[in-house]
């Protein structure tokens, strides 16, 4: 898969799960072509540990915010450092924040106020929100075009991304008429996925990116594995099946979005991650 030039736009390589061998997961990230990654937080400390990545490794971009699964530890104590932090260079997106009715992990009252105040403060500090979204998509829809409808922000700009996206295509419809990305990953690549690849392939490429969610979601022929950047290259080309495009010209494009949502310059991403 060589010629690729490739952005994992979410990855969390601040998760315990990466610590052990991390020096060989960038190495292997930069042989697959890789020249930038975002790794978004999911509570105050997974945020710290992404900007302080993101201020050590050249090709590593963080997100600060708090997943739905941790809700309740949202606070305006947390929203004040999550602000503070999210004043770093290196941070290029609030988040990961949305809604997760299917584990429910903590209670919806409370991963609404917090998805709310999260998207407020994407507004503030004019940066993109990356939006978690499980069994929850009219109710995650109805909270972006709400937001949207009362926040001028990003100059036309796109306003974030839902990131590994698995929805219908009016769910898409709907993203997109706001201007959000969508963030395909690995589940594109599973055998069983033809509802995901034929709702994708009526999708212009330039709504696209591509994700691993590592270490989760994990694409074939690693599925059950832990995930890591590298294999991007796989979501990448399974994409590109399922739009009848070309890998490395896919890999680019969806490369080039990825630079348009996050602010970096496409051509001044880092060749070399270490
Ligand atoms: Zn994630």
């Amino acid at each position: 898969m060589s010629g690729m030039r490739l952005v994992d736009s979410h990855c969390h390589l601040n998760l315990p799960e990466m610590k052990a061998d991390l020096p060989g997961v960038m190495a292997r990230a930069a042989d697959a072509g890789i020249e930038a990654m975002v790794v978004p937080g999911i509570d105050l400390a997974s945020s710290r540990k992404a900007v302080e990545m993101a201020e050590r490794w050249p090709g590593v971009y963080a997100a600060v915010g708090v997943h739905p699964h941790h809700a309740a530890s949202w606070s305006p104590a947390v929203q004040a450092e999550i602000r503070a932090l999210g004043q770093s260079p290196r941070v290029v997106a609030i988040g990961e924040t949305g809604l997760d009715f299917y584990r429910d992990l903590a209670p919806r009252v409370a991963q609404v106020e917090s998805f709310r105040s999260q998207l407020d403060l994407a507004a503030e500090c004019a940066l993109p929100v990356i939006v978690h979204s499980r069994s929850a998509s009219p109710e995650v829809l109805a909270e972006l075009e709400t937001w949207a409808a009362r926040s001028h922000h990003r100059n036309g700009r796109p306003p974030g991304v839902l990131h590994a996206f698995s929805g219908d295509l009016q769910g898409a419809g709907r993203a997109i008429a706001l201007g959000f990305l969508l963030g395909v990953a690995g589940p594109v690549t599973y055998p069983k996925a033809d509802d995901l690849r034929t709702t994708l392939s009526s999708i212009p490429c330039e709504h696209l990116m591509v994700e691993t969610d590592a270490p989760y979601m994990a694409p074939v022929p690693h599925r059950g594995c832990r995930n890591e950047p590298a294999y991007v290259a796989l979501v990448a080309c399974g994409l590109a099946t399922a739009l009848g495009l070309d890998a490395v010209e896919l890999a680019s494009r969806t490369s080039g979005n990825a630079a348009r949502l996050f602010g970096w310059k496409h051509d001044d991403t880092n060749r070399n991650l270490l």
